[in-house]
């Protein structure tokens, strides 16, 4: 699997729509400072679901959506559409190819999509579980990012291992699975009290 494309428009310094290609092996992104290379990793992450505006360098979600210059009017939505290459299936889908995209409106009104299908956030983390390349994973490694891995919490350190180790997604199935047998446990205690007021 591999990164075949990123589409952006409206998204942060990225007005118009603008398509990077990528092929296999290494891509350098250059360019003078603020000129927006930190913006295209920023693109990936928010389309990998990222909530947090600060972890996209802003202080609210608006901010990502292009906030017009001098020269250009504010535009009213911002999208983001990655183009994996999954010839080899590492994602669990059946598909070659599998865009992931996400669309936000200044209203706050938003989506996601895969392949073209409107999903839900929760469908987009399902994909990527154990692939290192989540909103968690260790695919992106921002500035600054070494530095607070290494000085993190164990638990913390512990969770890129997981990922790594593809056993994400079975932590969060068992986690799911005693959530459900707490809840039938609680029903069951119910049950057997209506049934000793019965008797
Ligand atoms: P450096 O080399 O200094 O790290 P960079 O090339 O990584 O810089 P970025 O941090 O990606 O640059 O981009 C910063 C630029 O993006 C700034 O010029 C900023 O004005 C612009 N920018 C960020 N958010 C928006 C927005 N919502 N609307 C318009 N421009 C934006």
């Amino acid at each position: 699997m591999y990164l075949k494309s990123i589409e952006v428009q409206g998204f942060k310094s990225f007005a118009n729509k603008i398509v990077f290609e990528f092929n296999n092996g290494i891509t350098g992104i250059v360019g003078p400072n603020g000129s927006g290379k930190s913006n295209v990793a920023d693109a990936v992450r928010w389309v990998l679901g990222e909530q947090s505006a600060k972890q996209l360098r802003g202080t609210k979600m608006e901010d990502i959506i292009f906030a017009g210059t001098q020269m250009r009017k504010p535009v009213g939505f911002a999208y983001v559409a990655i183009t994996l290459d999954n010839s080899d299936h590492a994602l669990p889908v059946d598909y070659d190819e599998v865009v992931v995209a996400r669309r936000v409106f200044r209203s706050g009104e938003s989506e996601y999509m895969i392949n073209g299908n409107t999903c839900r956030l929760k469908d987009v983390s399902e994909l990527f579980y154990d692939t290192g390349i989540g909103k968690e994973g260790y695919s992106i490694i921002g500035q600054g990012q070494i530095d607070k891995i290494l000085s993190g919490k164990p638990e913390e350190r512990r969770e890129l291992f997981d990922e790594a180790a593809g056993i994400v997604k079975f932590k969060r199935r068992k986690a799911a699975a005693v959530k459900k047998l707490e809840n039938e446990r609680a029903n069951l205690v119910r049950v057997n009290d209506i049934l000793s007021e019965l008797e």
